[in-house]
């Protein structure tokens, strides 16, 4: 079965290993594979967060993801020949004021009825395991099965683990998706025409925008900028660590070479990828209020990326209105996280034409009704 994935992201790039590994011959198309959000991402794995509440079944989704990381990322790191960064150092969640308990009162809720570990924390033992944070905590919570992973490890060890597999990458730009023959093909940017038997559109926030698609096949996915800074420096937190404070809040990964990522800021200003030195103020205030040292560490950069955004908030999975059109994107704040889970249920759907129950919530088909059925 000929596979062609336009959009090299972690999405596509893993979807694309786990097809191959499936016997399928499976070409990625990307200008720039693993350059955009893929790139900026923290890669934060937290067993749960706000955008869970009332949702159990993407609280399953996400669960299942994280039981599958591990080997993942092994499994990864092993066909690549290369570590991807994979940390399960612990996320330490700290409150320093009231309001910002609240939230954690909300995650260790959501940590109960999901049957995650975690260990809640004196401002002493915040301290204690965390001793360059700032002193005056009010509370804490550590989930000690948990961590992040550097994603852009990851992409570069999904690239490795695709050749390995006998998979394919042309870095080009898919110019034209042709959907009116029997079978998809795509027009390449330097102008080679690829057949295919199942074309997954795994292009982010540039997924609905791809020339060539039928209007209604793809909902809007909308995109939502977010800029990281990344500082590097003797002073360091051992856990991944997410504080709270005044309303605010900042998440710090460290990396397994020292560096620090520190993100990160949630913005609706459409396609704009530019980093802004707003943002990076903003960022570099909000470290130094939860980590006084951070000042003095050298600023090793700052990136912005678009997280695609699904019109209700959720992954978009599996087969379009065309069964040989499949779409795998919208994973917005999630993306990393579900990673392991989404590669699994899109080389499923690729090769037997359906989505493994636990990933049918995400189905393409829920917006069939505002997708008209090709005659
Ligand atoms: C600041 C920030 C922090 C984040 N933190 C986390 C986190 O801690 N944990 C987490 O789980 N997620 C996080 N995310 C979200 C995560 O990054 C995304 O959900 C995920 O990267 C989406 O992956 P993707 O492969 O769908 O998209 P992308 O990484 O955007 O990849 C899409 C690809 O499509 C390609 N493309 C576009 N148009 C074309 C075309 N015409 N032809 C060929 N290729 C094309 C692009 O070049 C790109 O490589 C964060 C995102 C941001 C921006």
């Amino acid at each position: 079965m000929r596979v062609i994935i336009v959009g090299g992201g972690v999405i596509g790039l893993a979807t694309a290993w786990r097809c191959a590994q499936r016997g399928a011959d499976v070409t990625v198309i990307d200008p720039e594979p693993g350059g955009k959000a893929s790139h900026v991402a923290a890669g934060l794995l937290p067993p749960s967060g706000d955008m869970l509440i009332g949702q159990p079944d993407f609280a399953r989704f996400v669960l299942h993801s994280r039981a599958l990381y591990p080997s993942f990322a092994a499994e990864v790191a092993q066909a690549a020949g290369t570590p991807v960064g994979f940390l399960r150092n612990g996320i330490l969640d700290v409150a320093y004021d009231a309001r910002a308990a609240e939230g954690l009162d909300r995650l260790r809720q959501m940590a109960d009825d999901f049957g995650v570990r975690y260990r809640m924390l004196t401002p002493d033992d915040c301290h204690r395991l965390e001793p360059h944070l700032a002193a005056e905590a009010h509370t804490g919570m550590l989930s000690p099965d948990d961590g992040s992973i550097d994603p852009r490890a990851l992409t570069r060890g999904l690239t490795a683990a695709l050749r390995h597999a006998g998979g394919h990458l042309v870095r080009e730009r898919a110019a034209r998706l042709l959907l009116d023959t029997d079978t998809p093909a795509v027009r390449l940017s330097g102008g080679a025409l690829l057949h295919a038997d199942r074309l997954v559109l795994a292009a982010g926030p540039w997924t609905h925008l791809l020339p060539g698609l039928p209007d209604g096949l793809v909902p809007e996915i909308k995109p939502y900028k977010g800029q990281v800074i990344r500082l590097h420096g003797d002073t360091s937190v051992h856990h991944t660590v997410r504080c709270g404070y005044e309303d605010r809040a900042v998440y710090i990964a460290p990396r397994t070479d020292g560096e620090l990522a520190v993100g990160a800021t949630y913005e609706d200003t459409g396609y704009d990828e530019h980093v802004r030195a707003e943002g990076v103020a903003d960022l570099l205030e909000r470290v130094r209020r939860v980590l006084p040292a951070a000042s003095r560490m050298r600023f090793a950069g700052a990136d912005a990326g678009l997280r695609p955004g699904s019109p209700d908030g959720r992954p978009i999975l599996g087969p379009t209105s065309r069964d040989d059109v499949l779409l795998a994107t919208g994973h917005h704040r999630v993306g990393v996280q579900l990673t392991p889970a989404t590669a699994e249920a899109m080389a499923e759907a690729v090769v037997t034409g359906r989505l493994p129950q636990i990933a049918r919530p995400f189905g393409a088909d829920r917006f069939a009704s505002t997708v008209p059925t090709p005659a």
